[in-house]
């Protein structure tokens, strides 16, 4: 067996716990390990005299110790004293319950340190520091210390002693899978060299070519697993669907004129549909700038040319509001819109499939529900997704498998800088909805501390009940379960109608609820029965109830920024002033920081781009969610430049070998596979 596969339980030196400790790290071969890449490193390269060290440096230093101390504090902590000094000065290094050290280091043995430095006048001091003995070798303790992603019950320690362990006792080598070519060109150190010296680099500079190696790798296996999904889809027939007059007459029964913005996006899009080829395109439009009506037509001049369409929405409450909407816009012409999601019985689910078998529905809206086997069309010509982020590209292209090469339009609140979108998104084309509708007001932001929690539901909530308008509260964003989300939202409920609000309509709406009364209570709150709906973030996407002008948002700090903008999207979609308050009970500066760019922006693409930097891209899509492969070593930002040579071979590659089946490219195809394969795994129904 490839040494590679063989599961860490069996290297010596692991037993069964610590490798269960690694499983916990998606660790389970010596592959994962060897791939499992150190997040930054600690500079211990540059040993520094004993003179030389400044006040809350982080520094290593070297010297022979003088003298050893223990004594007892008085809350029983355990405090051992050493004194090194070299041929400029003293240091005194300080461990709490740490005596063991006392049995290992004597007076005289030269050691060297590295930690955290603490000078009071001339007094120097170093508090539990890495200590290690001093030969004349190089030892780990001044080198560059690799510093990995951890969890919980796993040390770095474990982990770079593991790939010690596995170096010591394995004969690792990995199989080079970039072209020569390639290497020669962009001068890359091999495979082997690169994961070794990311894990244990033997100098400043080997760790420099390691990283370079690794970065274009990952960038290259990217872009290239991206236009490759991209130039399969290209490259094939599509239908050539004609200009009908029937949908100027539709445009012409709007109750507003389209914005530029959106007139540009729809030409755009009906390019792609008049054109042969497979339509692949992306709007990216920020919340509220209208992208459900250029959906609505688009879809429309499919119906017209003798196509079904259908549209993916990723929650029901979303598929509902659509459905209602087209119905209205489209039924007057003969267009016939049909909805389809989980919550529908038995009976009612055959007899929309038998609809659309039959070709009496036309566009067909749903849930992930529209993906599932049974869902037969008689001959689909267009699908649309909306709010794309929540899909993967694999339910995308199991959708259009229901067609015969339909064209595919997805549609994005979340929207990103272009550049950024075209490595992102490098399968799609890309069109920008960058303009909100006539008459809107931006939306006024303010982040409060959670000690005025009461000064903002006894004021701000009452004024906005008195003019009319109507307002949402969002409760805290609890990752581990639905279910003690729920709870607190239906607790909130009780808190605000028992305390602040007993003479007004109070609801709660969220993911525990059945699909029937989450309908009813977005009804009713459409319908302004409800004035005050306290809700998880199920109403993150999409719902639009242009009379509800404050969006309340309670432990904002929980939230990434480009979801707080989704959230407070949900103002602002009529005529009236809106506002958006965030409570937040952090006080770091990270937090403040948030706060102030939600309270100076409405930009969605300005907020997501300082998002993505805060919180890097895998985060900010959810991996998982867009089903690209992990960038470990990589980052859009900070790498560009490698970016843009990488781009630019992985089309120079395609261009030159399509299918990468030439003997030079087969390994790479293979690791591309490989890497790739998560949007295989991903399909997952609900
Ligand atoms: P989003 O892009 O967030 O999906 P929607 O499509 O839900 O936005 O549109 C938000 C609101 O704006 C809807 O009430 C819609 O009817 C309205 N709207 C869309 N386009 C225009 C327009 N050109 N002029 C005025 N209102 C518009
Ligand atoms: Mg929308």
């Amino acid at each position: 067996m490839d040494i590679l596969n063989k599961n860490i339980q069996f290297v010596k030196g692991i037993g069964p716990k610590k490798a269960l400790k690694l499983n916990k790290l998606n660790i389970f071969t010596i592959k994962d390990l060897l791939y499992y890449f150190p997040r930054v490193y600690e500079d211990r390269s540059n040993v520094k005299k004993i003179w030389q060290l400044e006040h809350d440096e982080k520094a290593c230093t070297k010297g022979v110790i003088t003298n050893i101390k223990s004594q007892v504090a008085k809350n029983n902590m355990k405090i051992s004293k050493f004194v090194i000094k070299d041929e400029t000065g003293f240091l005194t290094l300080v461990f709490f319950n740490q005596d063991y050290l006392t049995k290992v280091f004597k007076q005289g043995d030269s050691v060297i340190v590295y930690g955290k430095v603490k000078r009071e006048g001339s007094i120097l001091e170093m508090n539990s520091s890495d200590i290690e003995f001093f030969t004349n070798s190089p030892t780990s303790t001044c080198k560059m210390i690799p510093i990995y992603p951890l969890t919980y019950g796993v040390t770095n320690k474990d982990i770079s002693n593991t790939i010690k362990n596995v170096y010591n006792n394995e004969k690792i080598s990995i199989q080079e899978y970039l072209p020569q070519d390639i290497i020669n060109k962009y001068k890359l150190c091999s495979i082997d060299f690169a994961v070794k010296n990311l894990h244990m680099p033997s100098d400043k500079q080997s760790l420099k070519i390691a990283l370079y190696r690794m970065i274009f790798e990952e960038f290259l296996i990217l872009q290239i697993g991206l236009f490759y999904l991209k130039n399969g889809i290209d490259n094939e027939k599509g239908i050539k669907f004609e200009k009908k007059e029937k949908l100027n007459d539709i445009i012409k029964s709007l109750p507003f004129k389209l914005t530029n913005a959106q007139s540009r996006a729809f030409n755009e899009v009906i390019g792609d549909m008049e054109s042969d080829n497979v339509m692949n395109r992306l709007i990216q439009g920020d919340v509220g700038s209208g992208k459900t009506i250029v959906a609505t037509l688009v879809l429309a001049l499919a119906v017209l040319n003798g196509y079904q369409g259908a549209l993916m929405a990723p929650t029901e409450i979303l598929a509902r509001q659509h459905y209602i909407s087209l119905s209205d816009t489209l039924s007057p012409f003969d267009i016939n819109v049909g909805l389809l999601v989980g919550s529908l019985t038995k009976k009612q689910k055959e007899k929309i499939l038998d609809k659309i078998k039959n070709r009496e529905i036309d566009i067909l809206i749903g849930t992930h529900a529209l993906i599932e086997d049974n869902v037969e069309f008689d001959n689909l010509g267009i699908v649309v997704t909306d709010e794309q982020h929540r899909f993967g590209v694999r339910q995308r292209a199991k959708l259009s498998t229901k067609g015969n090469n339909p064209d595919i339009l997805v549609m994005t609140a979340t929207p990103i800088p272009r550049t950024l979108a075209l490595i992102l998104y490098g399968d799609l084309d890309i069109s920008i909805i960058d303009e909100l509708p006539p008459g809107r007001q931006p939306i006024d932001t303010k982040a409060f501390e959670a000690k005025q929690r009461d000064f903002i539901y006894t004021n701000f909530i009452r004024d906005e009940i008195d003019k009319g308008r109507q307002v949402y509260v969002v409760c805290p964003l609890v990752e581990e379960s639905e279910a003690i989300e729920a709870k607190a939202a239906e607790d909130l409920k009780d808190e605000l109608k028992q305390k602040y609000f007993s003479d007004l309509n109070v609801e709660v709406l969220h993911g525990k609820m059945k699909p029937s009364l989450k309908d009813q209570i977005m009804n009713d709150f459409k319908e302004n029965k409800i004035q005050i709906l306290v809700s998880t973030t199920v109403i993150e996407v999409g719902v639009n109830v242009p009379n509800a002008t404050l969006m309340i948002i309670e432990n904002a700090e929980r939230f990434g920024l480009a979801q707080l903008h989704q959230l407070r999207g949900r103002v602002g979609r009529g005529s009236h002033k809106s506002h958006c308050i965030l409570i937040y009970s952090s006080k770091t500066n990270i937090c403040k920081e948030r706060m102030e760019i939600m309270e100076q922006t409405n930009d969605g693409f300005k907020i997501s781009e300082k998002d993505l930097e805060i919180r890097g891209p895998g985060e900010f899509f959810g991996t998982r969610q867009h089903g690209l492969p992990e960038l470990k070593v990589a980052n859009i930002f900070k790498h560009i430049k490698i970016l843009k040579l990488a781009q630019e071979e992985a089309r120079n590659i395609l261009k030159n070998d399509k299918n990468l089946s030439k003997n030079e490219n087969i390994l790479l195809k293979k690791e591309i596979i490989e890497k790739f394969s998560d949007i295989n795994k991903e399909i997952s129904l609900n």
